[in-house]
């Protein structure tokens, strides 16, 4: 053992302990000798904890849940802005070799529970002061020995572990494909019916009360055809992002000229921006002349960002597409002047499934103001772009209601790629 000279005062001390009745005991006994107290109840919010606010001194529970206090020394003695602080081992485990474990793990004392509350703030006091426990070099060297074999056998144990959870999570994921696949194709044969009987409906009812303004029956139809409609939108998304999911998209290869699918995705949406006063341009000049690809479904993530572009801007706002070529690449850029999109968010977005702002708002709408979606739009753009060895990203200064901020969506694709390349987890073939 030995002591430096340093007197202690009142001092910053991190205790962590998962017992709640060992901490609160800990802290009053600390805290009436003018001690502040800071705890932790597991390994890790132990190291958030002693990175954050760099306390004089460290009691450390070994009995930790999930990584245990020796791990969490060891650990705390790697981090530069950690690895000065003393910590000191106050635990129940009395096993021979304990108290070695502790010191070679970086520990410089050890307190044996049950804790004495008489002696406790002295011990304390005296590792403040500067005592540090030792071995000696032969056990020293035994016991690293032995640590560090124990460290790579926990080691093992937890990969194997985290193995076993990612098969399990794999088979979930593919079950919840598979769920999501088999119950679009059932409901898209029943929904095909309906689709095609109000569409006759829609011609009977329009010949039937040709000319009648007051006639009810037609709306009803109009809205019939309407909302089933949408319905079979839904479905499709959902299809298109279980292939992407699944690897399962197969997209053709082929000159498209890009203009054409851009103009195309613009005449569908054009009626809606004229109703909102939103005025759309379109660059007319620069576009390459011909891309390789899959005009379709380029159409549909395009078509995606358009309509996005329309949903999240307010009337009266300004769409615009603009298109540069550079070393091999084609870049389109749609920006509007709406809402925008936190910065935090700008991977998340392009996650299946995945809405911003209160979905309790939106409206199911794919052209009005907020008209929300399943969060699969700029998924579904993502696996296209992707397919086509591209790239899609999003710039925006954040969402602001009132000031609008508006949002770019950047898509980069090779003017002259040999063929498509699938990126990492996304095939474009079927498995
Ligand atoms: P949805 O079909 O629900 O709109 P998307 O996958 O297309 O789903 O978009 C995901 C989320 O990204 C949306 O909920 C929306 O909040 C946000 N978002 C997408 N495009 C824009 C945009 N142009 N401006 C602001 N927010 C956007």
């Amino acid at each position: 053992m030995s002591i430096a000279a340093k007197s202690s005062g009142p001092a910053t001390i991190l205790y962590i302990e998962d017992d709640d009745a060992s901490r609160s005991l800990v802290t009053r006994l600390l805290n009436s000798t003018g001690h502040r107290v800071l705890t932790a109840a597991d390994g890790l919010a132990g190291i958030d904890a002693a990175r954050r606010h760099r306390p004089d001194l460290i009691l450390m529970d070994l009995k930790l849940p999930h990584l245990s206090g020796e791990a969490v020394t060891t650990r705390l003695k790697s981090i530069p802005s950690t690895q000065d602080i003393p910590i000191v081992a106050l635990t129940a485990q009395t096993l021979p070799g304990d108290r070695e474990r502790a010191l070679v793990a970086g520990c410089i004392g050890f307190i044996n529970k049950p804790i004495d509350v008489d002696r406790l703030p002295a011990q304390i006091d005296e590792f403040l002061d500067g005592r540090r426990d030792e071995l000696s070099e032969p056990l020293a060297r035994q016991f690293h020995v032995e640590y560090n074999r124990s460290l790579v056998a926990r080691l093992e144990a937890k990969v194997r572990q985290l193995e076993e959870a990612n098969r399990q999570l794999r088979r979930i994921d593919k079950m919840k494909n598979d769920f999501i696949n088999l119950t679009s194709h059932e409901v898209r044969t029943p929904l095909t019916l309906v689709q095609g009987y109000a569409s006759l409906l829609e011609d009977a009812a329009r010949t039937r009360w040709e000319g009648d303004p007051d006639a009810e029956i037609p709306m009803y139809v109009d809205s019939l055809v309407l909302s089933v409609g949408r319905l079979g939108e839904i479905l499709g998304e959902i299809l298109s992002v279980s292939r992407i999911a699944t690897g399962q998209l197969e997209p053709a290869h082929g000159p498209v000229r890009l203009k054409e699918i851009v103009d195309e995705a613009v005449a569908e949406i054009m009626s809606h921006c004229q109703d909102r006063q939103i005025s759309l341009s379109v660059d007319q000049a620069g576009w390459p002349p011909i891309i390789q690809g899959d005009g379709e479904l380029l159409l549909i993530a395009i078509r995606n960002l358009l309509s996005n572009a329309l949903k999240y801007t307010p009337d009266g706002g300004r769409v615009g597409v603009s298109v540069n070529t550079f070393e091999g690449n084609v870049e389109l850029i749609i920006e509007d002047s709406g809402i925008g999109i936190d910065p935090e968010e700008h991977q998340l977005i392009f996650e299946q499934f995945y809405v911003t702002g209160d979905v309790q708002l939106h409206s199911t709408s794919k052209t009005n103001f907020k008209g929300g979606g399943l969060g699969l739009g700029l998924a579904i753009a993502r696996g296209v772009i992707e397919a086509h060895a591209g790239k899609i990203w999003v710039q925006s200064s954040g969402r602001d209601e009132s000031t609008l901020p508006g949002s770019r969506f950047h898509v980069l694709l090779p003017l002259d790629q040999a063929l498509l390349i699938p990126s990492p987890g996304f095939q474009t073939s079927q498995t």
